[in-house]
């Protein structure tokens, strides 16, 4: 029963603790070989085992927070780059085996060196929430990820959207983004702005996740070059 628990990705999270007759110390090792948290022996007194339930119960919950908080960017409170390497990965494979298609974009925010410099990191980092807000609030689909990527890069994983969906939404939060109007002189624009470069593709066993997010970071390259506060998609030919 042990093995069987301990096997299935479902149920080896949970603490076993064997309570037996058996009180050799080799029918004890064999228990906590077999994965189990401890080992109590008949005749048994309620009162440690259950607070030895109480024990590993808080244990398991505490590796449960910190396995959550591993996933979170501790500033944004969006998913951090850990979690989107995972989710990728797990939905590059997924739509390679589907035949769907999967879109990337990443989201750059402009001149932000010059608007940290001018009104401080406190504002920074405030203004890095409120980004991250706005995109998380645009990609709200089931299976859609918004996470932060870098410093101040973040990027949009949209599995279930058509390419022209996918690029409809990005030049919405483009636009978003634009309307919250935190104010920016060092920018053209005179507002905080972001870049967005943006791919659709149809996940091949030839090709990795990297590729889909160098893809992306190279559209991403071109809307700065146009002169930033824009959307690229690959094999678009312009501006959107
Ligand atoms: P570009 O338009 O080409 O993207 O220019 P940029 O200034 O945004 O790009 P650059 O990569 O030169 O600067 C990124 C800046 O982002 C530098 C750094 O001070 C800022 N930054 C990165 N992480 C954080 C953060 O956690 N908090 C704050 N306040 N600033 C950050
Ligand atoms: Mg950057
Ligand atoms: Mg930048």
């Amino acid at each position: 029963m042990c093995k069987r628990l301990k096997a299935n990705p479902a149920t080896q999270h949970i603490p076993i603790i064997f309570v037996t007759a058996l009180e050799s110390a080799e029918d004890e090792e064999t228990g906590l070989e077999l994965g189990a948290v401890d080992y109590l022996t008949k005749p048994l007194r309620a009162g440690i085992l259950r607070a030895r339930v109480r024990n590993f119960l808080t244990m398991l919950r505490q590796q449960e927070l910190l396995q959550e908080l591993a996933l979170l960017d501790p500033l944004t409170e969006i998913p951090n780059r850990r979690a989107l390497d995972r989710t990728l990965e797990q939905e590059w494979g997924r739509c390679q085996r589907i035949h769907e298609p999967l879109s990337l974009a990443m989201v750059d925010i402009d001149h932000f060196k010059s608007f940290n410099d001018t009104y401080g990191h406190g504002a920074g980092d405030r203004a890095l929430r409120q980004v991250a807000q706005a995109l998380t609030s645009a990609a709200k689909r089931p299976g859609d990820l918004v996470a932060r990527y870098g410093g101040e890069e973040f990027v949009i994983l949209l599995p279930h959207a058509s390419r022209n969906g996918a690029r409809k939404l990005c030049r919405m939060v483009r636009h978003h983004i634009e309307t919250l109007a935190i104010p920016h002189q060092g920018s053209d624009f005179g507002v905080l702005t972001v870049s967005i470069g943006g791919v659709t593709l149809w996940p091949h066993r030839n090709g990795s996740p990297a590729e889909i997010l160098q893809r992306a970071d190279a559209q991403l390259y071109r809307a700065k070059n146009a002169g930033r506060n824009r959307v690229f998609w690959e094999e678009d030919t312009g501006e959107l």
